[in-house]
């Protein structure tokens, strides 16, 4: 899988004699379309017009982890041929808890475009794009909040609880209780049918499907099309605290940059079973992180199963266990490290994928925008 990746990646490097934003977005080629033109800009032309289109994101609160890696990036890179995908660095919607530190936000979206490029998302056949630079999101957004209540908003679950992580109390950034509406702007401004996520993420593609609904219903007209969550078998990866879901907020993150010391540091750091104290005590696989993140990413199934068995009857200590567990780490990180640490060296190769993604992505919210103005009875000055 890791070889698969990183030659995705590399064909990212090979192809510097072209610069990479040629191949990524043939689209832009094409003039922006004008009133009664059917040419169309986003044809991609790896894949069939008709192809579902996905649209997934993070914000560029870090750089990204291992709840990532299985939680999206795995399905992205894997996607990315048959359909037409578009990966949106939500630097907006970093703000809404991050309003006092711009900074943060700022400097984290290079790093998480490093990350992309480095695990093998591949701008000939995926647009990467830049939020805060697509003003018809914002448009969308607005005119999306009349189709709400604060009441819903409320009530959303994975707010909620990032409510109560966060510690806002009563304190909520209007921003931040806003933000599905926000994302609904981002999934439907691309016609997003598909979109991977963990499932922290399904009650808000619900939200986005509900607002859908009830555009449509005001228009008489599908003016939108609903969008399906994809979410992983893992569902969400725990941190190595084993008590949230694994996040950058939370300082329990194995980062796809991470060291083979900062590995081995995290993995030392895990709890097991509080119960098993001698090697040769039965210990428990339920709850024990360790057999979580093998079950996750150790490719050697059988291996895992002959693991648990021998840890359940007693004779298998922590300290071999998390060995295993560093050493499956390293494998996978590795080359994506080393991928990333050689692109980090070309910062405007990388801005230039950023740049011409975003290009591309302007033409088609901006399109969706209108569509949606026009649908919802709005004066249309000529
Ligand atoms: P923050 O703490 O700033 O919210 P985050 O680590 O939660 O950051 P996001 O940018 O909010 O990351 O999430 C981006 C995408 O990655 C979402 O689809 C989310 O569901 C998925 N994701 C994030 N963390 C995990 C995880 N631990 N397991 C599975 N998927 C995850
Ligand atoms: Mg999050």
């Amino acid at each position: 899988m890791v070889a698969l990746l990183l030659g995705a990646a590399r064909t990212f490097v090979q192809r510097r004699t072209k610069p990479p934003v040629e191949a990524g977005s043939v689209v832009t080629k094409t003039p922006l379309r004008t009133g009664g033109s059917n040419q169309d800009e986003t044809a991609m032309p790896h894949c069939e017009n008709f192809a579902p289109i996905i649209l997934t994101g993070d914000r560029p609160t870090g750089p990204l982890h291992l709840g990532h890696y299985v939680g999206t990036l795995k399905n992205r890179v894997a996607m990315q041929r048959s359909h037409r995908q578009f990966v949106l660095i939500a630097d907006a919607q970093g703000l809404t808890d991050n309003a006092d530190n711009p900074d943060r936000i700022r400097r984290n979206v290079i790093e998480v475009c490093l990350d992309y490029l480095a695990v093998g998302v591949d701008p000939a056949y995926t647009t990467i794009c830049l939020q805060s630079s697509l003003s018809a999101l914002n448009e969308l957004t607005l005119f999306y909040l009349n189709y709400v209540t604060v009441a819903r908003l409320e009530r959303n679950p994975t707010i909620k609880d990032e409510i109560r992580t966060r510690g806002f109390g009563r304190d909520i950034p209007a921003g931040f209780l806003c933000y599905p509406v926000a994302q609904a702007a981002d999934i439907t401004a691309f016609k997003a049918t598909v979109v991977p996520v963990g499932d922290d993420q399904v009650p808000i593609i619900e939200q986005t499907n509900e607002i859908v609904r009830r555009i449509n219903r005001q228009a008489a007209r599908e003016v939108l099309p609903e969008a399906k969550a994809v979410v992983p078998k893992i569902g969400r990866l725990p941190g190595i605290d084993g008590e949230r879901k694994m996040s950058k907020s939370q300082g329990n993150a194995i980062y796809l940059s991470a060291s083979r010391d900062e590995i081995g540091t995290a993995v030392r750091r895990m709890y097991t079973d509080p119960g098993h104290l001698r090697v040769s005590d039965p210990g428990k696989i339920e709850g024990n992180i360790v057999f979580t993140y093998l079950d996750a990413f150790d490719p050697d199934v059988d291996a895992v199963a002959d693991l648990k068995a021998s840890y359940r009857h007693g004779g298998l200590g922590d300290i071999a266990l998390k060995q295993r567990l560093e050493q499956v780490l390293e494998t996978l990180i590795a080359p994506i490290r080393e991928r990333r640490a050689e692109l980090a060296r070309r910062p405007d190769d990388v801005i230039d994928v950023l740049r011409q993604g975003t290009k591309t992505s302007r033409f088609v919210t901006q399109q969706t925008l209108s569509e949606v103005r026009e649908a919802l009875g709005l004066f249309i000055l000529a």
